[in-house]
């Protein structure tokens, strides 16, 4: 009983973080399972170096990433951010590019924006590392601009490949950037919510995995007010992750 009460005071605790009163977690406002198809297009760069990351296994493929010059942002990172977490994950979340302290650490998320990702994880019942964490950039962008499109298509092949690998019920893109070049659309974020929409590798993938969209954690640090949203988006992907389709 006391490990039972432990749990609910820290679960209480990440929905605090969260923003989330608790009587939310009971609310039936989930998004309805609107299924959008939006697969994205195949005229990616098809490869990241020789046109063989689709064959590499997990070391090659960091290999690669670490010494990766195909784009000029290996000008100025400190090191490539590869990714991190269980490589075996149900869940894969994707975000923007590393910052600067990604770029300092080469670990994606961490930091402020990190530790809320860290709580939303915690709130639906998961830990970091039982996820796999990743961005659609492995480099830092100088000053945090926004990846520009020749970036985006160099280094997409990875991220590609990184799904390929893990093989994930779900993929939980953060934010206008991860979500806009996964599902290659201009459509704003807000619209792109309550619905899932698929990504495919396009190896021998035809349906493609389950993406769901929601803000990045670092929006809802300068929008406290959308946090109840994202904790629907959650609470939405949960679902669509156990086969809710
Ligand atoms: S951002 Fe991607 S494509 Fe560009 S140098 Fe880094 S790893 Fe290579």
């Amino acid at each position: 009983m006391a490990n039972l009460d432990r749990k609910t005071a820290l679960h209480a605790q990440y929905l605090d973080a969260m923003g989330i009163q608790r009587w939310v977690a009971r609310s039936s406002a989930v998004p309805e399972a609107g299924v959008a198809v939006t697969k994205p297009g195949q005229d990616f760069v098809a490869d990241a170096a020789d046109g063989s990351v689709a064959l590499l296994d997990w070391d090659t493929l960091q290999a690669r990433v670490a010494a990766c010059t195909l784009c000029g942002l290996h000008q100025t990172r400190t090191q490539t951010v590869f990714g991190v977490g269980d490589r075996n994950a149900d869940w894969l979340i994707v975000g923007e590019a590393p910052g600067a302290e990604e770029d300092r650490q080469g670990e994606p998320f961490v930091g402020r924006a990190g530790q809320l990702l860290n709580a939303m994880i915690e709130a639906i019942g998961m830990k970091r590392e039982q996820v796999y964490i990743a961005n659609v950039l492995k480099c830092r962008p100088p000053g945090n601009r926004d990846p520009q499109p020749g970036e985006v298509a160099h280094c997409e092949p990875y991220l590609q490949r990184q799904v390929e690998l893990i093989r994930p019920k779900i993929i939980l893109a953060l934010g206008r950037i991860a979500a806009q070049n996964l599902l290659k659309t201009d459509t704003r974020v807000g619209a792109l919510r309550g619905k899932v929409h698929r990504y495919s590798t396009g190896a021998g993938d035809a349906t493609g995995v389950p993406l769901v969209v929601t803000y990045h954690p670092a929006y809802l640090l300068r929008s406290p007010g959308e946090k109840r949203k994202a904790w629907l988006d959650l609470q939405f992907a949960v679902k669509i992750s156990r086969g809710a389709t």
